[in-house]
């Protein structure tokens, strides 16, 4: 799923592209996939782009309407397999219709769910499987916006005080804590993976058994990781549209490199598999050495994911 750092490469990209730029209109591909009805779409139709941003894992596009003192806001949750794909308008003033044609679904990008259509090109939110979890809000007003807010802070403004009271709200594992959207903004499997990495702390230590040192530590490696990430994909995403948003980069120290060796240590990176997540780890830099046995799932599990619910990634 497109964590922070994918989500910010996204806004860097689509910032010079759409800031200022009309919204002709919206296609829906896929009804489903707007999961609010009043206002109706058309409220944004020739709407002005006046802002971009993130709000936990979804991406939000501010659009000044003529004749509505408040901004509406178009948010776009990508959920695990929703991706954007950017094509710009033809120079030669070819009509819409033909614009969209670019938008069709092609191999590797899924269905295409809806076209947002702008002065200055196309957007189209594809979303691959057969799942569909990706969805859209249209909400007038900034307090409507904030009730979409799952209330997670930031780690990149949050002091070590705020972040350690999140984290410590509930006992639970530092893997189901880091991607609990109402605890922390942003962070979802992968991420989660790489920043346990770098503060060498297990993923089913609980929080409430970390001490004032090992709560710091955590902190400084979520800023650390989110940071770095977050800048680099941000400069790729100054070159080229990012077309390869994926949970599994090459560079990633554990996340999704299972039996390879740790970049720190060299010890064999190990997985714990639990419903549509992993958990990748290294026993040499996070747990002693020790093998995570497959019942310490049920710790992951206990109390966190009643059956039949969604798991911490779902929610936001
Ligand atoms: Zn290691």
């Amino acid at each position: 799923m497109p964590e922070l750092p994918d989500i910010e490469a996204y806004l860097e990209a689509l910032r010079p592209r759409v800031m200022g730029e009309r919204l002709l209109g919206v296609r829906l591909m896929n009804p489903f996939l707007l999961r609010t009805f009043d206002p109706p779409l058309d409220a944004v139709r020739g709407a002005q782009v006046q802002g971009l941003s993130r709000l936990g894992k979804r991406l939000v596009l501010e659009l000044a309407v003529s004749g509505s003192e408040e901004p509406h806001y178009l948010v776009i949750h990508l959920m695990i397999a929703g991706r954007l794909h950017w094509r710009p308008a033809p120079a030669d003033g070819a009509d819409s219709a033909a614009r969209g044609t670019g938008a069709r679904t092609g191999p590797g990008r899924g269905n295409t769910l809806a076209l947002f259509e702008f002065s200055s090109g196309a957007l189209s939110l594809t979303e691959a499987g057969t799942k569909r979890r990706a969805s859209l809000h249209l909400v007038r007003g900034r307090e409507a916006l904030a009730a979409l807010d799952p209330g997670g802070i930031d780690v990149f403004s949050a002091t070590p005080d705020q972040f350690a009271e999140a984290m410590r709200r509930e006992n639970r594992t530092l893997k189901r804590a880091l991607t609990d959207p109402r605890l922390l903004s942003g962070i979802g499997n992968a991420y989660s993976d790489e920043i346990l990495h770098r503060a060498r702390l297990s993923p089913l230590k609980l929080t409430r058994s970390l001490g004032g040192e090992e709560m710091e530590r955590l902190r400084r490696a979520a800023v650390d990781v989110l940071r770095m990430w977050a800048d680099r994909l941000a400069a790729e995403a100054r070159d080229a549209f990012p077309e390869k948003v994926t949970a599994f980069r090459a560079d990633m120290a554990v996340h999704g490199r299972f039996k390879s060796a740790c970049p720190v240590c060299g010890t064999a990176v190990q997985r714990i598999v639990y419903a549509d997540n992993e958990c990748d780890y290294c026993p040499g830099c996070q747990t002693g050495g020790r093998i995570l046995a497959d019942r310490s799932l049920s710790r992951l599990l206990k109390d966190d994911w009643p059956r039949g619910t969604p798991g911490p990634g779902d929610i936001e």
